[in-house]
């Protein structure tokens, strides 16, 4: 089998690394389709991620096949399926409670341990899902950002008529306006780059602003998705009187009017990917059901070969998400 690795920082190789052996037990051979590269994939490239293991074989959002199976495996050969990136101890009092999330033992594909960019590889079946038929390649490959943000609005309320502001019209920005939007919600979307207010014009019906032309409007919902500093403050500031604030960007640290949350009775929740399988199910559900082409939000598709072209392009910070074609 090939597998792409990070060496080291800056340093990617597309590799032999000998057989990837039979699956035995519950274990199953993937054999992948599409495959995202991830703002977390570029940290790892570029030595930006304290946690991350060098070298280590890239890559955890992925569409693939089953081509072998284990004697115990839950799915047959010929199933699409989509990949779990966080293993879970499932014993832990957090993983007892669904949480899967902030299990103690969590450990991420493609980080500390190896991801799943190759031309195939065996996993439990444990962390992987089936797609239904009727969801395309090209959207299965967003389950796992999209459940994302399935797990961040999930911890508010959104209906028809929520005023949500989305900060930061990254992939995961654009996917929380997709969804706000879906639920009903009258979603405005914010951000430094004009480019990125285009691209999600193109998907989904919202009211788009930079930062310099935002009116003066208080929000119930404020979704920060830029992962910078003066987006979380701003996010606080835009929320109305007990209103919700989900940060979902990792800012190391950043400055809030205290002042504006204790008077205002702000609610402000963090949010860390998703509960397994739970929030991947209804990812799947709404990527379904979601009249959007929410498939758009690919920007450009590369063959695996193009492999530095991707990272490169994932990295220039231009709209929508960068996909590696496998096979
Ligand atoms: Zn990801
Ligand atoms: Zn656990």
């Amino acid at each position: 089998m090939f597998a792409l690795y990070v060496t080291n920082p800056h340093k990617l190789q597309w590799r032999y690394v000998g057989e990837a052996g039979h699956p035995v037990g519950e274990e199953v051979k993937v054999r992948p389709t599409y495959g995202g590269i991830c703002g977390s994939d570029i940290s790892v490239w570029k030595g930006k991620l304290p946690h991350a293991d060098y070298p280590v074989r890239a890559g955890h959002e992925l569409v693939g096949v089953v081509v072998e199976k284990g004697e115990r495996a839950r799915y047959d050969v010929g199933t699409r399926v989509v990949v779990l990136p966080n293993t879970y101890c499932g014993e832990c009092e957090f993983c007892r409670k669904g949480q899967t999330n902030i299990c103690e033992k969590k450990r991420s594909l493609g980080v500390n341990m190896d991801g799943v960019f190759s031309s195939e590889f065996v996993i439990s079946s444990r962390y992987v899902l089936p797609v239904p038929d009727d969801l395309a390649d090209e959207r299965a490959v967003l389950v796992e950002p999209f459940a994302v943000v399935v797990h961040a609005l999930g911890k508010v309320g959104i209906d028809k008529g929520t005023k949500v502001a989305v900060v930061g019209c990254g992939n995961e920005g654009m996917m929380a306006a997709v969804l706000a939007r879906y639920l009903g919600a009258d979603v405005t979307a914010i951000d430094v780059n004009p480019l990125k207010l285009e691209t999600v014009k193109t998907i989904v019906d919202v009211r788009t602003f930079t930062y310099d032309t935002l009116p003066e409007e208080k929000y119930d919902v404020v979704i920060e998705a830029a992962g910078a500093a003066s987006a979380a403050k701003q996010a606080v500031e835009l929320a109305r009187p007990g209103g919700h604030v989900v940060l979902l960007g990792l800012v190391n640290e950043a400055t809030f009017p205290v002042v504006r949350i204790v008077r205002h009775e702000l609610i402000i929740h963090g949010s860390i990917i998703y509960q397994f399988p739970g929030d991947y199910m209804k990812a799947i559900h709404y990527l379904r059901m979601m009249p959007f082409p929410v498939e758009q939000i690919i920007a450009k598709t590369f063959p695996i070969a193009e492999y530095e072209k991707a990272y490169e392009a994932a990295a220039s910070g231009q709209p929508g998400k960068v996909v590696l074609q496998f096979g």
